[in-house]
């Protein structure tokens, strides 16, 4: 959902938006009917072309259909969409897909497909043109290979046994369906996942039943009511197992890990609980969502990341897990990430340091006070790396990149300059109001300033936190007068 539609519901009391309200379908007399193409981009600083103008998505309910091995897929994604402009036609975001047929509101519409920055653009023109305002509804049915040859498809993650995992971020959710691939959109969804008996299929939210797909495959079924940015698509087939277990207050925990390897990985998944009731009381909000769990593949991927309700790892993390707790820091990470990044998504990939500077730090937090690491120490290293590194990469409200140390550790850096300068209980209001405010929701930079000042009833904090987010040298520690800003 975006921005300025939350904004006009919240105001709805206020009635400053109502003749903004998507109720109001009709076309607005006071201004001309002037449908124009929707923007084949949503203005990500670092990525042009990803995700689209001219609509907003509310609901997405995908159908997919794997084959295992032969990695054969067939898809058919419904949209469930409400204009916000008038629209002669609007994009969505595709890759390595062939397209089978495209609807709006029931009625075949007219399609082409053209390069993007990140893979393509899919412009559909519907037979009408839509008003500013107007719901909406896209089926576009599609087929692929998981490993054709497009240099595109490198959200798939193939496993040695014919499955597969996706790790879409940043941009490749398109390589598994038509979407608006953009963080600033978020929806909620249904996933329907059909893959032959004996596999397992998984998805971000609830696993709502199975139901027999004919010819000996299963159709898996998952709903996740919270709004997702398509980033964090989270989907799998593999021969893989669930396991369960209840968190804190009643979090319904499932975990997947390779079927063959129960014994080892399910006393690693059952750290869980423990992990979320720590995060809980540190940041003093509860878990965001209903359901949470840790997908271990077994290969294919080396990686972890943070798909929502679903954090997704490769088995090299756990590899000394008989002689070193450190594998916790990674889990800590990603479900640091579930509050910063999936409930409160960042509005482009510009800000992303606070998906990540916050997962480092509350990392580094845990593993100070599980002893393993000594936070300060850490910090002295990066505040002294991110010096030289804000020349090269950017500072970490300005990457000019994704993946950087500037965005990780630099970000972690800004958050404990940030806790040096106001102390560890007014820090923590600021963190806690801000999820709070933006649950659910995005927020970019310049909402987290807004949020610091007002929430410390400190003015000074603008410049403090603009000079360590946009700055090219570091600005001094606080109450580390000997850590040299060089
Ligand atoms: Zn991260």
């Amino acid at each position: 959902m975006s921005r300025r539609l939350r904004a006009c519901l919240a105001a709805v009391l206020a009635a400053a938006c109502l003749s903004t309200l998507p109720a109001a379908a009709s076309p607005d007399s006071a201004s001309p009917f002037d449908p124009r193409p929707g923007s084949a981009g949503a203005g990500d600083p670092l990525f042009p072309t990803l995700g689209n103008g001219g609509y907003d998505v509310g609901h997405y309910d995908l159908s997919f259909d794997f084959t295992p091995v032969a990695y054969d897929f067939t898809g058919r994604i419904r949209i469930s969409a409400t204009a916000t402009q008038d629209l002669s036609s609007f994009n969505l975001d595709t890759d390595g897909h062939t397209i089978d047929s495209v609807t709006v509101d029931g009625a075949a519409a007219r399609w082409s497909l053209s390069p993007g920055s990140s893979g393509q653009e899919l412009t559909v023109v519907p037979v009408e043109p839509l008003h500013d305002h107007r719901p909406f509804r896209v089926e576009v049915a599609y087929h692929g290979n998981g490993k054709d040859p497009r240099s595109g498809l490198t959200g798939w993650r193939y496993m040695s046994d014919g499955g597969f995992a996706s790790a879409a971020q940043a941009s490749r959710a398109d390589t598994f369906a038509p979407v608006n691939d953009t963080p600033s959109d978020k929806a909620t969804w249904d996933f329907h996942i059909t893959a032959p008996d004996g596999w397992t299929a998984a998805a971000n939210g609830d696993l709502t039943g199975t139901r027999p797909a004919g010819g000996s495959r299963t159709t898996w079924d998952f709903r996740l009511d919270s709004p997702m940015a398509t980033e964090l698509m989270g989907i799998s087939v593999d021969r893989q197992t669930y396991l369960s277990g209840e968190g804190p207050h009643g979090v319904r925990l499932r975990h997947l890990v390779p079927e063959d390897q129960v014994a080892t990985y399910r006393p690693i998944v059952e750290h869980t609980g423990e992990q979320i009731a720590w995060l809980e009381h540190t940041l003093g909000v509860k878990y965001p969502f209903s359901t949470y769990g840790v997908q271990i593949v077994r290969d294919g991927y080396g990686d972890a990341l943070e798909n929502q309700t679903l954090s997704l790892f490769g088995p090299n993390w756990f590899k000394n897990a008989a002689t070193s707790t450190t594998y916790t820091n990674t889990m800590v990470h990603e479900l640091t990430h579930q509050w910063f990044g999936d409930s409160v998504t960042p509005t482009d990939w510009q800000q992303a340091w606070l998906n990540e500077g916050p997962a480092v730090y509350y990392a580094a937090r845990w593993a100070d006070e599980q002893g393993t690491a000594s936070l300060e120490d850490k910090m002295r290293t990066a505040y002294r790396q991110l010096a030289t590194v804000r020349r090269t990469d950017g500072p970490p409200g300005k990457p000019t990149a994704l993946g950087g140390f500037n965005i990780y550790d630099g970000g972690a850096v800004v958050l404990y300059a940030l806790n040096q300068r106001v102390g560890e209980e007014r820090f923590g209001q600021i963190m806690k109001s801000w999820l709070l405010k933006h649950r659910q929701a995005n927020a970019d930079s310049e909402d987290f300033i807004d949020n610091a000042v007002s929430t410390a009833h400190d003015a000074s904090l603008r410049p403090f936190l603009e000079s360590w987010l946009y700055g090219l040298d570091n600005p001094p520690m606080a109450g580390h007068p000997d850590w040299s800003t060089s």
